[in-house]
């Protein structure tokens, strides 16, 4: 008796690390391909062609399409966006609720400021709604900022400090508690406190005011 049939015969095409789907996070992946094969007595013998492709979540086994791993750079970009808008706006709030007046201006200035950083254009009753929404849940002035240190640069962080620096002074003086603010979040940044005061000290001496 001839024993023939097809077969399938999988093959590593790539691996590396790619956003899953099922497991909503970074995993490692092996992208596969299955070529058919014709046996005879189970050995493969001829190539029938391509019987297609998929990829393999070596975390939770899930298989995708291969299309899955377009989607990873663009993701992620999105997703430090996102981070970056959420700690920009809560760290200007933060800064603006430090001496416990909120003025006009500095609301302007943060409205400015999270509009320059921002994706989405926000009202000024959209940002006293967020306002009080601090205001109530007073959360850490870490809780943000922490997720995005690692992705920022020395200029990232500068850009931080100064957007910071600027709502503080923006009601004509910066108080001690918008200070320490600042110096709490560049300690969160990893930042060394000689770079801060060279920071503080630039922007200070330019409009002319002291702490
Ligand atoms: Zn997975």
């Amino acid at each position: 008796m001839i024993i023939f049939g097809t077969r399938g015969i999988k093959s590593t095409v790539k691996t590396g690390q790619f956003t899953c789907p099922q497991c909503a996070a970074q995993r490692p992946y092996v992208h596969k391909k299955v070529k058919k094969f014709f046996t005879l007595y189970f050995i493969p013998l001829i190539p029938l062609g391509d019987a297609g492709d998929y990829v393999e979540c070596q975390s939770c086994r899930g298989t995708f399409v291969s299309r899955v791993l377009d989607y990873r750079p663009n993701q992620g970009m999105n997703q430090f966006q996102s981070q970056y808008e959420k700690a920009m706006r809560h760290c200007m709030v933060k800064i603006m609720l430090a001496d416990g007046v909120i003025d006009d201006n500095e609301m302007l200035m943060v409205q400015k400021i999270i509009n320059k950083f921002g994706h989405n254009d926000m009202t000024l009753d959209e940002l006293r709604a967020f306002v009080t929404q601090v205001e109530r849940n007073p959360q850490d002035i870490s809780v943000y900022l922490k997720a995005i240190t690692p992705s920022l640069n020395e200029h990232g962080k500068e850009i931080i400090i100064k957007c910071a620096i600027a709502v503080a002074a923006s009601d004509g003086h910066i108080d001690k508690s918008e200070i320490e603010q600042i110096q709490r979040m560049s300690q969160i940044m990893e930042m060394s406190p000689s770079h801060v005061r060279g920071i503080l000290g630039e922007m200070t001496s330019k409009s002319g005011q002291t702490a």
